[in-house]
């Protein structure tokens, strides 16, 4: 049972409850387009997994078809309890080589470029992992976990791991030793040397303490949270390329075949040596680090957050009717989704062009209203048409609000 759709109210909740703890301690853990940004990830995710979980599904179950060595049953306790933890093994594993190997933190990395923490940086996820996550789980199928069960365990260890993403909760004591928690997923996200590539259960810190890789918060080491290349953007689809994009331009660059191909491969950060002379990266002087920022009006803010609020209810939508929808439903709805985020993202950088972008997302709301109904994404009815009126009319007017101050931060 895949229980992460009944869970997004909750995310919502405790996020709410996570500002309040804010407001009452007087700190301040949130800015809101890095959140915006954050969920975006998490939004585009969900619904690019919409249209590419087969990926895992097929392999798994072909997997369990034709390798399974033994026959388990879902009817036995001990086999979800067996599960549940061979499940968190595998993902120490693909979590470890995430980071590790550069394919595979071009994927994972869009989890750790917040540099803020809070519950909104757990739903910052990855839209590539479906490429090359499954062969990490394969041995589970050989194991014979049965595929319901595997789905289970799966979603319930993404669960786990959402309440360790906040700065409010102290260390645990002896909850410490076996488990995953704020305090040791903290030092995870931190980008001090002393933290680098640690850390990497998901429920479980005792794969850390049996193969090496734990580190306990330090209080003399304050972690500063982030990836040591920034991000430096809000844009959520460029979160999802930028490091494929540096991979495949260091590889066009390289002399060597060799090197072209193993990049790919090599240890994250690895570059070819011709490469790297040529085009040298410094690496960030952590005593100097500022968050990345943009300055922005707040009646900006308040549009963009009331227009991200639309796609939310649009990525809730598709993963509420995703058994009833269609294949070209889906892509449709996932186009909308990624155009909107995208547009959403310019605006919360100010970038000059981001008004006549805007007014473009905003027209091609048109098509998408008359398409829906063709591809079946929602009924046709008149209802379609007067929701369109009526959004565009408000988002006009929103629009007309902070037209001025749009072109003016960006000048
Ligand atoms: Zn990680
Ligand atoms: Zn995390």
């Amino acid at each position: 049972m895949d229980f992460i759709l009944y869970a997004v109210p909750f995310f919502f909740v405790l996020i709410a409850v996570e500002l309040l703890a804010d407001r009452w301690r007087g700190v301040s853990n949130y800015r809101v387009a890095d959140a915006i940004n954050s969920i975006s990830t998490g939004v585009l995710s969900t619904t690019t997994g919409l249209l590419t979980k087969g990926v895992g599904l097929v392999t798994y179950a072909f997997a369990l078809k034709h390798l399974a060595l033994f026959e388990l049953s879902a009817d036995s306790v001990w086999v979800w309890v067996f599960a549940f933890v061979f499940y968190d093994f595998c993902y120490y594993w693909l979590h470890r080589m995430g980071h590790e190997r550069n394919i595979l933190w071009a994927a994972h990395l869009v989890h750790h470029q917040s540099e803020d923490y809070n519950l909104s940086t757990a739903l910052r996820q990855t839209s590539t992992g479906f490429l090359l996550s499954w062969i990490f789980y394969l041995p589970m199928a050989v194991a014979g976990v049965p595929l319901a069960v595997f789905i289970s365990v799966a979603a319930l260890n993404l669960l786990y791991q959402f309440w360790v993403h906040t700065r409010h909760i102290p260390k645990l004591g002896w909850f410490e030793w076996f488990f995953v928690t704020p305090s040791n997923h903290r030092a995870h996200h931190a980008q001090n040397t002393l933290y680098m590539d640690r850390n990497y259960g998901g429920v479980f810190i005792i794969w850390d303490r049996l193969f090496g890789s734990f580190q306990e918060e330090d209080d003399n080491e304050p972690v500063i949270f982030g990836v040591t290349t920034p991000l430096a953007s809000w844009n959520p689809l460029w979160a999802n390329v930028q490091f494929y994009a540096q991979l495949w331009a260091d590889a066009r660059r390289a002399e060597s075949t060799w090197d072209k191909l193993r990049i790919w491969f090599m240890r994250t950060g690895w570059r070819p040596a011709d490469v790297a002379a040529k085009y040298p990266m410094s690496k960030p002087d952590l005593s100097q680090f500022r968050k990345f920022e943009v300055p922005l009006d707040g009646r900006q803010l308040w549009y963009v957050a009331l227009q991200f609020c639309v796609y939310i209810a649009l990525g809730s939508y598709l993963m509420n009717l995703e058994p009833q929808l269609s294949t070209s439903a889906l892509v449709l709805g996932w186009g909308a989704l990624a155009l909107g985020l995208f547009v959403l993202g310019v605006a919360l950088e100010n970038r000059p062009w981001a008004l006549k972008l805007e007014l473009l997302r905003l027209a091609a709301n048109v098509p998408l209203v008359w398409l829906a109904p063709v591809v079946g994404l929602w009924p046709a009815s008149a209802v379609g048409w007067v929701g369109l009126l009526s959004y565009s009319l408000l988002s006009g007017i929103g629009l007309y609000c902070c037209r001025n101050r749009f072109t003016r931060l960006a000048s």
